[in-house]
């Protein structure tokens, strides 16, 4: 039993040390080390983990006072992560047996790279640290004479961080398996919220904004589910389910009119879903197995976006065009709001964000900000949008500053399809 466990504690210690990996010296350091110099000891408290470049270094642990070497790390092991991940001490040490270069991972990375991983990520590894520290203390209680029965049986979870990130991990598991059973059993919807002419109050196209038509919660707004979607990768499926069923949809309002292009359709582009090359190959091999045509689609882009890699980006977005569509920049102003790179991008329209159109009534510099915006497009030859406008007032400005296009609640709220088709049959009707 005893040696049976030695044996599992010392493989899974080798197999942690022997583990290759190809971190680079970005964000650590290099140091020179002659043999016989000590890394870490055991018992130390650990700031840092090291690679090995060249050189060998011999880890060991204390058995009954005497010192058993059980790993030799060499070029590309890595040494000492254990105590990063979870601030323990350092269960073995480490001592270079011929002359060693090493590559220091400080303890501030690690930690960035821990606490911004998925918390179930950030979860497992923390219990595997837990497991294995408890496995050693185990260990070592037995190597100094004393007996399994003497091992205190603590309470599992009992740190209160780890309860913590467990409560966290098991609700972010649970939402991201509704949100999967959501796409395939078909509870996401799309509302359409309508875009308005304001030379002449015409609906000229709308926005699709999705929402989830959750069975135990009801209708579920985007912000709770979009980040979700966003980290979990799902919103590359459900980007795909936006576009067939935009596309669905306008080919159905446009029909109603009797025109192919009476009517546009804005769909949100999430950074996320064009990260890289892949996803945009994925995404555009969709829409042409699915005869998708984009000549009514506008794309909504945020600034973050753009500015996140402005070459690809702009290659993506002409790619895009491609296919026919718009493109348009959503939330203006609330971003880097440097017009200098505007030109860069082949951009179509900015949508002026509605945290300065709702305010400009009575904030004059919000009032400023949508003057301002308004004559930069024009004078980049590109059209507005102006978000939010929730009162007549809000319109009559707008007119007077040459805004082309306004969406808000003064117009309607996102509204479902069948309702949007009756807007449009009202104002054809009218006509
Ligand atoms: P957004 O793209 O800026 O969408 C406009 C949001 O403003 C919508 O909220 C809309 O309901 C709201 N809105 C429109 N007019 C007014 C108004 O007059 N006053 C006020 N107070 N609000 C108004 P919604 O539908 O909750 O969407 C929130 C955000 O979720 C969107 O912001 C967008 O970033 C994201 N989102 C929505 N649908 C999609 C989608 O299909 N894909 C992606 N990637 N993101 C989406
Ligand atoms: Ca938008
Ligand atoms: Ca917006």
């Amino acid at each position: 039993m005893f040696s049976c466990e030695v044996a599992t504690l010392l493989m899974e210690h080798s197999v942690s040390i022997k583990m290759r990996t190809t971190i680079l010296d970005t964000e650590g350091y290099r140091i020179q080390l002659p043999a016989g110099a000590v890394i870490f000891q055991e018992g130390e408290a650990g700031d840092r983990a090291y690679i090995v470049d060249s050189g060998e270094i011999g880890v060991s642990t204390r058995v009954n006072d005497r010192e058993l070497q059980f790993a030799i790390a060499q070029h590309g092991d890595i040494l000492g992560e254990m105590a990063l991940i979870d601030h323990g001490v350092r269960t073995a040490t480490a001592t270079v047996l011929n002359d060693a270069e090493l590559i220091v991972i400080p303890k501030d990375y690690i930690h960035r790279l821990v606490t911004t991983a998925d918390p179930t990520v950030n979860l497992l590894m923390q219990i595997v640290m837990q497991r294995y520290r408890e496995m050693k203390s185990h260990f070592d209680t037995i190597s100094a004479g004393g007996s399994l029965d003497s091992i205190e049986v603590k309470p599992k979870l009992e740190n209160s961080q780890l309860k913590a990130q467990t409560e966290m991990a098991m609700r972010r598991v649970t939402e991201e398996q509704r949100l999967r059973k959501a796409l395939h059993n078909d509870e996401l919807r799309l509302f359409y919220q309508p875009i308005i002419d304001l030379n002449n109050g015409a609906i000229l196209g709308c926005e699709a904004l999705i929402r989830w038509q959750d069975p135990e919660r009801g209708l579920v707004p985007p912000i709770q589910f979009i980040a979700l979607a966003e980290e979990t990768g799902l919103i590359e499926p459900i980007g795909h389910w936006i576009f067939s069923e935009a596309s669905q949809a306008v080919n159905k309002f446009n029909a109603l009119a009797g025109k192919d292009d009476a009517f546009f359709i804005s769909v949100n582009l999430s950074s996320r879903q064009i990260e890289t090359d892949r996803q945009v190959e994925v995404l555009t091999d969709y829409l042409l197995d699915n005869d998708i045509e984009l000549t009514n689609f506008k794309l909504e882009i945020t600034e973050t976006l753009l500015m996140s890699d402005p070459l690809r980006i702009s290659q993506v977005l002409t790619e895009f065009k491609r296919f026919g569509c718009k493109i348009a920049l959503d939330d203006f102003g609330t971003g880097y709001s440097s017009f200098s790179y505007l030109h860069r991008f082949p951009i179509d329209s900015i949508k002026i964000d509605r945290s300065f159109v709702s305010t400009m009534a009575e904030n004059p510099t919000s009032k400023a900000i949508v003057r301002t915006l308004c004559t930069l497009a024009e004078s980049l030859e590109m059209s507005t949008i102006a978000e939010g406008v929730e009162e007549e007032k809000d319109q009559t400005m707008l007119q007077a500053f040459n805004c082309n296009f306004g969406q808000g609640f003064y117009y309607s709220t996102p509204i479902p399809e069948d309702e949007f088709m009756a807007l449009i049959q009202k104002q054809l009707s009218a006509a």
